[in-house]
């Protein structure tokens, strides 16, 4: 541990807590960072809990900024210490640590979590989980244990490699695990279902500090496949993995200028969509942002098809959306490993990099497109983004993967509550921070563009996707609307986090 060099413990703390009796869970908030019991110096503690290959950073370091940094900065975590473990055995001192001296804390890993309740911690330490990063591939080839914090490229291509394929996120450079604990959404899962759905076994750290291997006999795990956030730090994950099965895929871009936006996604219902038929191999996408050049009256709409297991996309697909005329159309084909890059979420791409904006998104699963809403929400998301306006680099993502794999597996049988759901559009408000007053307008404007998507389907109740979520939904709207999943979650959290220590992601109850 780089600071240890300089320091070596004076005191014998009170090292009772180890050892002693549990915490009463019934006392005491971990936010109220009110009282500490003796002894309880955090750089302290830690040199002697934690692995001479921990790393410990305090503010006014430069390391401390680089880990401290996040993707989206609105609602940030306030930090006051940051932690590297280095083993499985830190992570357990440090919630330790933590729970002793009662100071919040939270995990930090592809730091691409954007929901404003992550604002709710105040002064504590983040367990930034890079040093625990791996894929070990066991069981004849049909597992993978990847560790806590590993990114998903690491996973792709260590899986790659070995000529093994799993379902990871999309974008390059968003952790594992982050994804996989609301549900986790990838390539992949028309085969296979969520990146949740492939869980066999993990081992997760507990509100208490206690260290647990467990799998599906255990209570928790139908919680860990959705609703993960809220019960613990995963160290390791066993995985299932398949044999890679095609080496090619195809892209077809289509690029449309706004006033087609109502045949556009009519033709996506009627030729990709098919009423929750979309093929297997077949994955729609699209994105409207500002290209000034291409058209300066609006936003452009960036239309994918992507093909799995073709060099070019069966023109049964692209026809209908060639005829539409669209401004251009580039077919591009190569491997799986190519398809992050060719939507622009490669770890190269503008949404990997950290560049001081507060990106927050306003998700809806929706189960097809209304056409004559997305022209009315189109009208909105043009003037609202406008040369002139602060939100003019603004994105509109609309996810259509397969759902095969999704649908296949029991939706009793995990917190993740949306399985019927075939598409998934947010708008990503992106803006430089300029105060709550611009804040407030962001959070305006992306309400009202998810409300009219919302009006526009016949739904009462709205589906979110909790990985995506601003912040001001409900638990309903991130965990299910059914009073049986709501009464599940929250007899598992006064089971497991009564105290609420993992509280700050997209709190279940
Ligand atoms: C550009 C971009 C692309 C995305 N692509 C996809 C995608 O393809 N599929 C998809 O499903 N989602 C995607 N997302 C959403 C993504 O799932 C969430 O943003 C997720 O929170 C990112 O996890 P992270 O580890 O990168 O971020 P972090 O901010 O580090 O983690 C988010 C939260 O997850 C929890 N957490 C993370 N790791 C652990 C762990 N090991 N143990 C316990 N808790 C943990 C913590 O509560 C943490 O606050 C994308 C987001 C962005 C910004």
């Amino acid at each position: 541990m780089r600071w240890l060099q300089t320091k070596l413990l004076a005191t014998a703390v009170a090292w009772a807590f180890a050892i002693a009796e549990p915490v009463d869970e019934t006392t005491a908030s971990p936010v109220e960072a009110a009282t500490r019991p003796p002894g309880c110096s955090l750089p302290d503690l830690f040199a002697q809990r934690l692995s001479t290959q921990a790393e410990v950073y305090n503010p006014g370091s430069a390391q401390f900024d680089q880990f401290s940094e996040r993707w989206s900065n609105l609602e940030t975590p306030i930090v006051a210490i940051t932690v590297l473990p280095a083993t499985e055995n830190d992570v357990v001192e440090i919630v330790r640590v933590a729970n002793y001296c009662n100071i919040p804390f939270l995990a930090y890993n592809g730091v691409h979590g954007a929901i404003t309740t992550l604002g709710r911690m105040d002064s504590g330490i983040a367990i930034n989980l890079r040093k625990l990063s791996g894929v070990a591939i066991a069981n004849n080839g049909q597992t993978a244990t990847i560790a806590g914090g590993t990114n998903s490229k690491v996973v792709i291509d260590m899986l790659w490699e070995a000529g093994k394929q799993t379902v990871t996120g999309t974008c390059e450079c968003v952790s594992y695990m982050g994804p996989a604990l609301g549900g986790g959404h990838g390539w992949l899962q028309g085969h296979y279902g969520l990146i949740a759905d492939q869980f066999v076994s993990m081992n997760i750290v507990l509100a208490d500090g206690t260290l647990r291997t467990i799998n599906a006999n255990s209570d928790l795990w139908w919680a860990m496949k959705g609703a993960g956030h809220n019960f613990g730090i995963v160290t390791s994950a066993t995985v299932k993995i398949y044999p890679r099965v095609h080496t090619n895929w195809a892209i077809e871009t289509l690029m449309f200028t706004g006033d087609k936006v109502k045949a556009l996604y009519q033709a996506a219902n009627d030729y990709l969509l098919q009423n929750g038929t979309q093929p297997v191999d077949i994955i729609n996408w699209s994105y409207w942002f500002n290209l000034p050049q291409v058209d300066p009256n609006g936003p452009v709409i960036e239309f994918y098809i992507i093909q799995e297991g073709v060099s070019v996309v069966d023109p049964a697909y692209t026809e209908p959306f060639r005829a539409l005329g669209p401004v251009s159309v580039t077919p591009n084909n190569g491997t799986y490993r190519d398809v992050s890059r060719w939507v622009g979420i490669s770890l190269d791409g503008p949404p990997c990099q950290k560049t001081g904006k507060a990106n927050p998104r306003f998700p809806i699963y929706l189960p097809a497109y209304n056409a004559t809403a997305q022209q009315e929400l189109y009208a909105l998301f043009a003037s609202a983004t406008n040369a002139s306006s602060p939100f003019a680099n603004s994105l509109f993502m609309f996810e259509g993967y397969s759902m095969q794999g999704v649908e296949a597996v029991n939706s009793a049988s995990a917190a993740y509550a949306f399985r019927d759901d075939h598409l998934l559009m947010a708008p990503l408000i992106q803006y430089t921070p300029a105060g709550p007053a611009r804040d407030q307008e962001a959070a305006q404007l992306g309400n009202q563009l998810r409300q009219i998507l919302h009006s526009g389907s016949d739904r009462s109740q709205m589906h979110t996707y909790v990985n995506y979520a601003y912040g001001n939904e409900s638990p309903k709207e991130w965990y299910g609307h059914e009073q049986w999943r709501q009464a599940r979650l929250k007899a598992l959290k006064k089971k497991y986090d009564r105290q609420g220590r993992f509280s700050f992601y997209a709190p279940a109850a």
